[in-house]
């Protein structure tokens, strides 16, 4: 394979330029990883996005292969079930899956100063204080400004845009190439708040993903290891503009989040909630990921999404190994690499960047409907009946590496199925019905059948599995 001597550079020292580091330091890459902000390692507080993410399989799987996934996770905290809080106060758990599946809460800036730590450990040139200002796809350069505003120009053989939604290596690459581009700012935005522990211990259940369902908005809490919980409040951004005062602040936590207040505490709820303005959720789409064979694009700047499936970061490192299992088929042929990276990768962040989307509207309505608990209840079942063949779409999304694309097309045919059996339901209880009410007379013909039930279910599973 060759990689002797092939230099890469980096563009974003966020959570997915620092893991792809480490993963293209491992195959012999000569690394360099450039960042326009200060090293976080040396920061207290870091301005920006959610405090903890959600941590699922495919994140966890990346973070695996690089010898990160222990470190990781030992200082994570499972959540088990999501936590529904209904507006009497009532709490009821909604499981994420079977017991042994877990979502794991972990700190963001923890997180990104192992992903740091690991990459220097590696070999990689880690340069703070850089940001990237131009690229020059065909000949391989980058120029960057420093902190003192001096340039400094880098040549390499691959340049990855790893640098978020924002990105300015897609602009480069908008000039380059016929890059389609969609990106769209959802009308609702967030606004966190904390929940501080309760003489020292979490003031609410710990291991789950807690949530305020209140159909056009919700807030959710994540723990956290200092036993505190972040809590965020996803409203239209015209809710947050109708709370001018602390006191119509207030109200609608009175109205919609009563049992929230003494948890988040009523002059807390009004600082931070009267002093922050709320953040705005994109959604970006774009294609191709590359330009020629010097150009790439992962993470966020490649497909930002709204954070309703825990997914961004997930698929962003999933990203990572897509991108390594291509550099061993064609091995390290970026001419190679690059297309199939865009033609294999397209089609999966199309797929959860509209998941994410639709998960919003279940997180924050549909867990509120007998309908959907019902559909819960009903898949559960049928994954205990059908173990092979039928999975419920959050469990493959967030506990598989089922390919995006390939979750949505299963949940669809899943969704027939069901459709089929709901409408023989009637004609089935009008069968049953003739059956119970008729059984004398039809009695003689019906003896003779012999019904074998696990047979049958296997033979179901079998026919489920190849559809599925
Ligand atoms: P980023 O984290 O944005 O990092 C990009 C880096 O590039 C930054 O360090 C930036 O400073 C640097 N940079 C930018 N421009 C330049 C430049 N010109 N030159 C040099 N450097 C540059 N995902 C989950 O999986 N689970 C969750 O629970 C979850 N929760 C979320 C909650 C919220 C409220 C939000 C907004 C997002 C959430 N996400 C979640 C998504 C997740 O945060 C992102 O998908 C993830 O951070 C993407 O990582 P990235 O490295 O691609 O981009």
């Amino acid at each position: 394979m060759a990689t002797t001597g092939q230099e890469i550079v980096i563009v974003g020292g966020g959570l997915v330029g620092a893991l792809n580091a480490c993963f293209l330091a491992q195959r012999g890459f000569k690394v360099s990883l450039y960042e326009m902000r200060a090293d976080i390692r040396t920061q207290l507080h870091v301005k920006g996005r959610s405090i903890n993410l959600a941590l699922s399989r495919r994140g966890r799987e990346a973070l695996k292969m690089v010898g990160l996934e222990d470190m990781v996770v030992e200082n994570g905290i499972p959540m088990h079930a999501r936590m529904i809080h209904d507006l009497d106060g009532t709490r009821r758990p909604i499981p994420y899956g079977e017991k042994h599946q877990y979502i794991m809460s972990v700190d963001r800036k923890h997180l990104n100063e192992v992903l740091l730590n690991a990459a220097e450990q590696k070999g990689i040139k880690l340069l703070f204080e850089h940001k990237l200002i131009r690229c020059d796809f065909d000949r391989g350069m980058v120029i960057f400004e420093r902190a003192d505003e001096s340039q400094v120009t880098v040549s390499c053989d691959l340049i990855i845009g790893c640098d978020g939604a924002f990105s300015a290596v897609r602009n480069q690459m908008m000039k380059r190439t016929r890059l389609d581009y969609q990106q769209e700012y959802i009308p609702h935005g967030y606004v966190e708040l904390t929940i501080h522990p309760k003489q020292n211990q979490f003031a609410m259940e710990v291991n789950y993903l807690h949530i305020w369902p209140r159909n056009e908005f919700m807030m959710i809490a994540l723990p956290n290891q200092d036993k505190t919980y972040t809590t965020t409040l996803f409203m239209p951004f015209k809710n947050f503009e109708s709370l001018k005062t602390k006191d119509d602040i207030i109200e609608f936590f009175q109205k919609y989040f009563p049992d929230s207040i003494p948890l988040l505490e009523e002059e807390n709820i009004k600082e931070t909630m009267s002093s922050t303005p709320a953040q705005p959720l994109i959604s970006i789409k774009c294609h191709p990921y590359h330009v020629g064979t010097k150009g790439l694009i992962m993470g966020d700047a490649a497909h930002a999404m709204v954070p309703f499936y825990g997914q961004g970061m997930n698929a962003g490192f999933e990203d990572c190994i897509v991108l390594d299992e291509l550099m061993d088929e064609y091995k390290n042929d970026f001419t190679k690499v690059l297309p199939a990276y865009t033609e294999k990768r397209h089609v999966d962040a199309t797929a959860i960047c509209e998941l994410a989307m639709y998960n919003y509207i279940e997180m924050r309505s549909s867990v509120n409907s007998k309908l959907f608990l019902l559909r819960k209840k009903l898949d559960n079942f049928l994954q205990k009946l059908f173990p092979k063949s039928w999975i419920p779409l959050y469990t493959m999304v967030s506990f598989t590496r089922t390919r995006y694309h390939q979750c949505i097309e299963r949940r669809k045919t899943q969704d027939k199925i069901i459709r089929c059996l709901s409408y023989s339901i009637i004609p089935l209880v009008v069968g049953v019905t003739v059956i119970v009410t008729k059984r004398n007379e039809i009695g003689q013909y019906i003896s003779d059948i012999p019904l074998n039930i696990s047979q049958l279910k296997i033979s179901l599973d079998r026919f489920i599995h190849r559809f599925l």
